[in-house]
């Protein structure tokens, strides 16, 4: 009987990103039989309690700090020509290859653009296949223009195959053919979806008894109570995603104040931390709150491990990304949780929302427009439930680890046979 493929999967960083999540849930759901993962990380992290716990064999070799703490959104052209950087990039991908090479691998992949280029420098010096797995748009708005540039070129030389997270993020590579590429879509574990005692309709004997809220952040002021029962129970309008200004979290803040002039019991929720050192977005989003004076229905719930009870919580999710996202799965997680979205219109996510069917498309960074969206839906509970239903049909017709891991599956199998065939013959 043949041995497990083995794949070496290769990433920068062990926070809980979109994109490590993502990893994460395929490790989860891959075939042990016929795949032998072996994860190596340029630095430790929550991930690697994760995959340990999954039993992923995990190997921390860590980045210097003078590659690890270049951020992609602050690199220029000079920083490609650092060649202190390089030489370290060099030979820390050296090390890795030799750790690749003992391990007898087959094949590597790659998760995130810094992996991409190490991965790319350990295919070259063992000669592996070699697979990126996009996550990112590699677009000017997203990465300084001349990274963008070079990566984008690099695309059609170094690695064997490409995948893409969404349509969007593979036209952003802007590749002559599109014979040597595919779109997968980031799949949630079906088991991750909430148990829909959702917030969509009361239930009509659930008056009376008060829930307590997460504890929040450190805005005074704010209430940490809601009052569940048919007659008053607040709607809760909630954002999931990392701190940061591309993701828009103040477009919502703006939208929330209008939306309360309809709405006043309206609760807003605040889910995700600063991940990558934005904090001061974070301490301006608190500002600007308590200028609205929304400090007593705004509520920065901050990082959570189980967004999905949380979500079943919501009556409503936006997304309000004011780049173009690369795909987006908290819009996944909330579908597949049967929850409505408002969600901008941009990157990949109207290839995951259905506008008017599964909740609403508005132009990115449109605070009337936002708040238009989101007020359609609180002051209708029966659209709310008939998008929910949509969107969590769609969700686990397309967006699960049960469509998208057979299909990583069949990639990895027809690149990492072919090798081993390759190495065989020789
Ligand atoms: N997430 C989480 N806890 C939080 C906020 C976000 O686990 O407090 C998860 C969220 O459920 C989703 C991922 O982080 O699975 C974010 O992925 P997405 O593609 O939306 O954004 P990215 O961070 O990759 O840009």
């Amino acid at each position: 009987m043949q041995t497990p493929i083995r794949i070496s999967f290769l990433d920068h960083t062990a926070k809980l990103g979109g994109a490590e999540l993502s990893l994460l849930n395929t490790l989860q759901k891959l075939d042990r039989s016929r795949f032998a993962p072996f994860v190596i990380l340029g630095e430790d992290g929550p991930l690697v309690q994760k995959l340990t716990a999954a039993g992923v064999d995990t190997c921390i070799v860590p980045l210097e700090s003078a590659v690890a703490d270049a951020k992609k959104d602050q690199l220029g052209a000079s920083s490609l020509l650092k060649l202190n950087a390089v030489w370290k990039t060099l030979k820390y991908s050296w090390r890795v290859a030799r750790l690749m090479r003992s391990k007898r691998v087959d094949l590597i992949h790659t998760n995130s653009l810094k992996a991409d280029i190490i991965g790319g420098l350990c295919a070259w010096f063992t000669g592996l296949p070699l697979i990126w797995h996009i996550h990112d748009r590699l677009e000017g708005a997203y990465l300084p223009r001349p990274v963008a540039a070079t990566i984008r070129h690099l695309c059609r030389w170094l690695p064997d195959f490409i995948v893409a997270n969404s349509q969007s993020t593979l036209d952003s590579l802007r590749l002559p053919t599109r014979d040597r590429s595919a779109v997968i879509f980031e799949g949630i574990p079906p088991e991750q979806r909430p148990a829909f005692t959702s917030a969509l309709i009361p239930p009509p004997e659930s008056s009376g008894s008060m829930a307590t809220v997460p504890v929040c952040d450190d805005v005074s002021g704010l209430n940490q109570t809601l009052l569940p029962g048919p007659a008053n129970k607040p709607a809760v309008v909630g954002i999931v995603g990392r701190l940061t200004q591309w993701k828009g979290q103040h477009v919502l803040i703006e939208a929330a104040a209008l939306v309360r002039g309809r709405f006043p019991n309206t609760i807003f929720q605040i889910i995700g931390s600063a991940m990558f050192g934005e904090n001061s977005y974070e301490a301006m989003l608190k500002r600007r709150v308590m200028e609205l004076g929304l400090g007593d229905c705004m509520q920065f719930l901050g990082f959570q491990d189980d967004v999905g009870s949380l979500l079943d919580r919501l009556d409503v999710l936006v997304h309000a990304s004011i780049l173009e996202e690369p795909f987006g799965r908290v819009i996944t997680e909330g579908m597949l949780g049967g929850k409505p979205v408002v969600a901008t219109r941009g990157g990949g996510v109207p290839e995951i929302v259905l506008d008017g069917i599964t909740g609403f498309l508005v132009p990115m960074a449109h605070v009337a427009g936002m708040a238009d969206a989101i007020c359609k839906l609180l002051e209708d509970p029966i659209l709310r439930e008939k998008m929910g239903r949509e969107g969590r049909k769609r969700a686990s017709e397309h967006f699960t680890t049960n469509q998208t891991v057979p299909q990583l599956e069949s990639l990895f199998e027809r690149i990492g046979g072919a090798h081993r065939r390759r190495v065989a013959v020789d």
